[in-house]
């Protein structure tokens, strides 16, 4: 078989542990031997991270920004105790963060649904994209705790010298205060990535705050979205038929758990952070999470939703077989060659990272699985595989659709 031509690299960003060592089976096995891969290739992983005082996240970073479509392997965001295990210069910062504050980035996790795994909540579907505004508010606040009775104030002193004023409480004896903010620019950009993902994986846009209690607030959130919807995606949504649709949080959890699925759900970043976490575990399994990085002007960076896997790595390392699941890496990598090949019109290469999904499923569907799925799996024969022997399967199946 003649190999796939590509035209445009795909960034591609190495990793860590056991998702490091996944990796390079998925490239060996699944797409080396049918694409003529393109990649500029940056190691992520953090001996190089450390080696080059972290230029190479931010180089990485910027690559993406100039190609367009990158895929991503899990890393360690270092803590106190991997500054120690791997005789860290600094604790450098997470890899995600420096990305998608360069690519000023909205994250999209989905699940990937199989026949034999049903999702909690037994009406689901479709997925339920979740899309976090991973910027400011209760994350970046300011927070005090009151001692005694005496007046708390909010103020803002404006370069132009202005001031505003006002009374958040009289306290008559101790509490607690908070201060939050959020910037219209980075909701803007949210909002953006928003409607421009939604346009591009032809799905219904919800958005939803506490706007009728936060009326300053979350109202801002709202009108900003209501403004450049008006402005400049209503076109686009009429011609494709999906809609856009702000309500309440509160109504729109009743929604949701009525719904069948299969729309993009946003959310403020604290809400985002719990409702991506439980619309996860209601779907299944973290290792069946997919995630995408878009920004606002429509770059692309994919990469699984779960982390390195450390406990299995070190399994590993001793020489153990390990269970650990490949799926969610593996649609990370389908996810930057579809979109490399639309971007470059190469329906081969788009085509083929269809059908690599599908030899996925169709291996799941029939039972052959890694231990995480096997549990969760329902009214199938399982055969539970190690990663290598799961990875082969795939590996058949996809060579009969080629
Ligand atoms: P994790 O790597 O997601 O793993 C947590 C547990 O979930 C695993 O021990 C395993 O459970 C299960 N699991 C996750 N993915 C799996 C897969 N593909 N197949 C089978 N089981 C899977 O999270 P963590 O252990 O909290 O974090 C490990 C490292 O990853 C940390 O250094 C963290 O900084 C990093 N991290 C990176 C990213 C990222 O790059 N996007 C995201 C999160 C965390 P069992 O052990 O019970 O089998
Ligand atoms: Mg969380």
């Amino acid at each position: 078989m003649k190999k796939i031509l590509m035209t445009t690299p795909i960034v591609e960003m190495d990793g860590d542990e056991m998702t490091r060592v996944i990796w390079k089976m998925i490239k060996d096995e699944l797409i080396l031997p049918f694409v003529e891969l393109k990649t500029e290739y940056y190691d992520l992983g953090l001996p190089e991270r450390d080696r080059t005082d972290d230029k190479i996240t931010v180089d990485a970073a910027n690559a993406a920004k100039k190609y367009g479509v990158a895929v991503k392997c899990a890393t360690i965001t270092p803590n106190a105790q991997r500054v120690e295990e791997y005789n860290l210069k600094e604790m450098w910062k997470s890899p995600n963060g420096t990305i998608r504050a360069i690519l000023d980035g909205t994250v999209f996790r989905a699940p990937i649904i199989i026949d034999c795994i049903k999702p909690v909540v037994k009406n689901w579907k479709k997925p339920i994209t979740i899309a976090r505004h991973a910027y400011g508010d209760v994350y970046k606040d300011t927070e005090m705790k009151i001692a005694c009775a005496g007046k708390a104030e909010l103020l803002f002193t404006g370069n132009d010298g202005s001031t505003q004023r006002q009374t958040i409480f009289d306290f008559e004896g101790p509490g607690i205060v908070q201060g939050l903010y959020n910037k219209e620019d980075s909701i803007r950009s949210f909002a953006n990535s928003c409607f421009k993902y939604a346009i591009d994986t032809k799905q219904d846009l919800w958005f939803s705050t506490k706007d009728t209690i936060s009326k300053k607030y979350d109202h801002t959130f709202k009108d900003i979205f209501a403004e450049l919807y008006e402005k400049e995606y209503k076109a686009k949504f009429e011609e494709l038929g999906i809609e856009y649709f702000y309500t309440l949080i509160d109504d729109a959890v009743a929604r949701v758990i009525r719904s069948e699925g299969g729309y993009i759900w946003a959310l403020k970043n604290y809400d985002g952070d719990v409702m991506s976490d439980m619309v996860s575990t209601a779907f299944g399994s973290l290792a069946m999470m997919t995630s995408v990085l878009v920004s606002p002007d429509g770059k692309y960076e994919f990469e699984a939703a779960h982390g390195t896997v450390t406990r299995h790595y070190y399994r590993y390392l001793n020489g153990e077989e390990t269970s650990t699941n490949p799926i969610a890496t593996i649609f990370a990598w389908t996810g930057a060659l579809k979109k490399r090949g639309e971007l470059d019109g190469l329906s081969e290469l788009a085509s083929f990272g269809k059908k690599l999904e599908e030899a996925c499923i169709d291996t799941l569907n029939e039972g052959i699985m890694t231990k995480d799925l096997v549990n969760l799996a329902e009214n199938i024969e399982t055969k539970p595989v190690n990663t290598a022997k799961f990875i082969e399967e795939i590996r058949k199946r996809l060579e009969k659709k080629l």
